[in-house]
């Protein structure tokens, strides 16, 4: 099976839809799926300046931001911080979010602050899995830093892989039932 648009060798297949995708057609579906949440959840509004958190995938933020922020004519900068009280851009994703809410779950406290903005938090990779992210970054040779995350988290991480292994889409419909149960 070739890509789902244009037929060419794929290099991935979406877990969510099942459909496979070239490079270029992926490219595009990637940086599709981070703008529309920028623009669903109004993240750059009338922002002068925005921090891109140095964290997991702030390559990748950065990366895509400050395209925009060309195209844009510079209506905004692009910056790159440490400072957490800042309104900052983070690399919150599908895998990282499903955890967490799953951990809240178990843990029996229903956590507030895992949508797609919250406070000063912005995450437009929300929608976007580790797998996707990984990928895109290696196409656009983009560096990832490690990410130091706690046991449960951990177990929780390899629980969800191997239940996604089996029922493809799991972590989009916990992140999609969690939204719906919040709004
Ligand atoms: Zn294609």
């Amino acid at each position: 099976m070739g890509c789902k648009i244009c037929r060419t060798k794929p290099v991935i297949k979406l877990t969510s839809t099942k459909i496979s995708l070239c490079d270029k057609c992926f490219l595009r579906y990637f940086e599709s799926k981070y703008l529309r949440t920028i623009r669903t959840y109004n993240m750059i509004k009338n922002t002068k300046k925005l921090y891109i958190f140095n964290d997991k995938y702030s390559e990748i933020n950065y990366f895509i931001l400050k395209r925009l922020s060309d195209e844009r004519k510079g209506k905004f900068k692009v910056l790159k911080t440490n400072n957490k009280k800042l309104n900052i851009i983070n690399s919150n994703n599908l895998d990282k979010i499903s955890s967490l809410i799953l951990l809240s779950e178990f843990k029996n406290k229903f956590k507030k602050d895992l949508t797609p903005i919250y406070k000063n938090k912005l995450s437009p990779l929300y929608f976007l899995n580790n797998k996707e992210i990984d990928l895109y970054a290696k196409l656009n040779k983009l560096k990832t830093k490690k990410e130091k995350i706690d046991k449960n988290e951990e177990k929780i991480l390899k629980f969800l892989d191997e239940v996604e292994s089996k029922y493809e889409g799991t972590r989009n419909n916990i992140v999609k039932s969690y939204l719906e149960l919040i709004q």
